[in-house]
């Protein structure tokens, strides 16, 4: 590829040469049996990613339009129930704000920046509540904050005190970097975007959705037009969407699931860990601290503290004159913290180029 600005932000991420080139096929029709084939051949390797064998609906939208998905479809208009939404940061506190512009009601469990999702805190919050929380809905990764939440001791807790309460899950910027069974751990939404994790442009959005959940969109009458559960489930069966989707991007996502199926999805997890150790180290190695509170450090994006106070506009723009870019602290963080993701198909050695450059700076 032509010189250009290899992307260590958390999304979208770098992609690969050979899976943009996929996005040029000639086009073909959405109503035709090469469509269904190829909607089909995505549907079970989606499936294999998820650990699901229920359904990964596909959205042409980002991962947004599945939050609005999530809120319409799962959480009903009775008043008394509603959802319990876990805040640690910038994402989590939209995707809250999304239920209640939806007009659900929305019961926030808010902790510092920096700070994980405790298991006790959701235990504490079920049991406060009078009535049984339609659903609770957790980010799995706060990419504003580089926190990996306990999702399995999350889940716990919900399964063992309220059994009927649906489990929403943005896995937006770890699905597909690191294991989550969709199965095993009984979720009822987990929600991703193809431009974190997976190493896709963005502008598609998938979701796995148990039959659990269809149940209740079916009881729910304003499920909206664009992410009614019930609409994509009829078409999904047809290896359809309802609407024209991004299909160029499918091509892509095609070619993408093969390559990630062939390395393994066990090999791609331990890679993420190996980046992700790597970036700690070097932080450490350099006087920073980490953001995230110790013991749930994300294994997709670090976030350095930037305990050194150094210029992070200064260190972007030396950055891309070597042509990298990585992600300054997001809102109230900016300048207190910068961000490395290392997501996909990163390298190792893009890893050591990016602290290489890093440490140039630092000496000048
Ligand atoms: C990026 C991100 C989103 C937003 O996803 P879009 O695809 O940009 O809509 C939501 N949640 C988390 C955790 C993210 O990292």
């Amino acid at each position: 590829m032509t010189e250009h600005t290899k992307l260590f932000i958390p999304g979208p991420i770098e992609v690969r040469e050979s899976i943009l080139q996929a996005q040029t096929r000639p086009m073909i029709g959405h109503r035709g049996k090469v469509f269904e084939d190829l909607f089909a051949r995505i549907q079970s390797k989606l499936r294999t990613v998820f650990y699901t064998s229920q359904r990964v609906f596909l959205s042409t939208s980002s991962g947004t339009g599945l939050w609005e998905g999530a809120a319409r479809n799962c959480v009903t208009d009775d008043p008394s129930r509603g959802v319990l939404a876990t805040v640690c940061g910038a994402f989590s506190e939209r995707w809250a704000d999304v239920f209640e512009r939806n007009g659900k009601t929305t019961t926030v469990i808010q902790v510092g920046q920096g700070k994980a999702i405790k298991p006790e805190m959701v235990r504490d919050a079920i049991k406060a509540h009078p009535a049984t929380f339609d659903a609770i809905a957790i980010v799995h990764n706060e990419t504003s904050t580089g926190v990996m939440n306990p999702l399995e001791d999350i889940v716990a807790v919900v399964k063992e005190l309220s059994p009927d309460t649906l489990i929403l899950v943005d896995a937006v910027s770890s699905l597909a970097g690191v294991k989550i069974d969709f199965e095993a751990l009984g979720l009822d939404v987990l929600l991703t975007s193809s431009q974190k994790c997976f190493g896709l442009p963005p502008g598609l959005a998938f979701a796995a959705v148990s039959d659990r959940a269809l149940e209740r969109a079916r009881t729910i009458k304003h499920r909206g037009y664009y992410f009614d559960f019930l609409e994509l489930e009829k078409f999904l069966v047809k290896n359809n969407t309802p609407a024209t989707p991004a299909i160029s991007l499918m091509f892509a996502l095609d070619q993408q699931l093969d390559d990630m199926l062939a390395e393994g999805l066990d090999a791609r997890f331990a890679h993420h860990t190996c980046l992700a150790e790597m970036t700690r180290a070097w932080a450490r190695s350099q006087g920073f601290g980490l953001f995230a509170e110790p013991g749930y450090e994300s294994q997709t994006v670090t976030c350095v503290d930037n305990t050194r106070g150094i210029d992070v506009k200064a260190l972007n723009k030396f950055l891309a004159s070597r042509h990298m870019n990585l992600s300054d602290g997001y809102g109230t963080l900016k300048g207190k913290t910068f961000r490395i993701a290392h997501m996909a198909d990163l390298a190792e050695t893009d890893m050591r180029a990016l602290f290489e450059a890093i440490n140039e700076f630092l000496r000048q």
